[in-house]
């Protein structure tokens, strides 16, 4: 089954329910938010009664809570352990998050493993890992999604191989999965028209299984460019018809499919993206 849907706004008034009815206004059965802003670490506390009344709503038409996710915020970097201080920081505000998308009962959270900095990739990779497994508790009910990277600045988990060394070094395997973005893979490297060769490695290596999310996004930038700079379906260097045959390819099917591609004159994109994914024929709409 197809699962597709967009990034879509949480606001303190209307919270996971406005979520909803954005997404139903998509035609989307699926969708991701950020539990606050992206980049600070400003949060106003989750309604029970918004929640419930949402999780009814959902129910009623047919959204289902496990193919539903929540985005961690930017600002937690658990690939730069060389401020003791900041990094338990990033735990703490993990841990957080964690309580907050319980508390949402949506148990699926991206995170980006963080930028090394200065710290050696090797120890960089080992630090997102032991930084995931003092977060996580035993009896949890979370999934942990590692985003696959553009390798843009000093970027960890932009291969196959970084992000197979992050889940051998996690405690609670059963809770830490993958999150594919097209364009992240592309900008790193991978040629998408490929895309069977790369799920055979990936396959090989840590388990199609493992793969929770895919984020689907067309590239401003060419194969390798490490900039991550996302592009409207259809209008990059991808291309729809690449974009379709991943969004398609049985292997991936029941993975939701999310869109995180730019706005247009300020205006959302997602519903007519939706709609010609749907069509599997592109329409110029920009
Ligand atoms: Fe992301
Ligand atoms: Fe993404
Ligand atoms: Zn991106």
């Amino acid at each position: 089954m197809l699962y597709i849907g967009s990034h879509v706004s949480f606001n303190k008034d209307t919270q996971l329910i406005g979520v909803v009815e954005t997404a139903l206004s998509n035609n989307a059965n699926t969708f991701m938010f950020y539990t606050g802003s992206n980049q600070s670490t400003l949060r106003f506390p989750i309604d029970k009664n918004l929640t419930d009344k949402a999780h009814q709503i959902m129910c009623e038409n047919n959204i289902e809570r496990e193919k539903c996710i929540i985005h961690a915020p930017f600002i937690i970097n658990l690939a730069n352990n060389s401020d003791e201080r900041k990094y338990q920081f990033y735990i703490d505000f993990l841990k957080q998050e964690i309580d907050r998308c319980i508390a949402l009962g949506i148990n699926n959270l991206v995170l980006h493993p963080g930028s090394h900095v200065s710290v050696p990739k090797d120890e960089a990779l080992l630090s997102v890992s032991k930084g995931l497994n003092e977060a996580l508790k035993e009896g949890q009910n979370i999934n942990i999604l590692i985003e696959y990277m553009s390798g843009k600045g000093t970027e960890v988990g932009s291969t196959i191989d970084e992000l197979k060394t992050i889940l051998e070094n996690v405690i609670y395997k059963d809770k830490v999965f993958i999150c594919l973005d097209t364009c992240h893979i592309n900008d790193a490297g991978y040629n998408l028209n490929n895309f069977d060769d790369f799920l055979d490695e990936f396959d090989q290596k840590i388990g199609i299984d493992k793969i929770k999310c895919i984020h689907i996004n067309d590239s401003k930038n060419s194969i390798g460019a490490h900039k991550d700079r996302h592009e409207n379906i259809g209008y990059g260097t991808i291309g729809f018809e690449t974009l379709i045959n991943i969004i398609y390819n049985p292997r991936l099917d029941n993975i939701p499919k999310i869109l995180e591609t730019p706005f247009i004159e300020d205006k959302s994109p997602y519903k007519t993206e939706i709609e010609i994914i749907k069509q599997k024929k592109f329409i110029e709409f920009k």
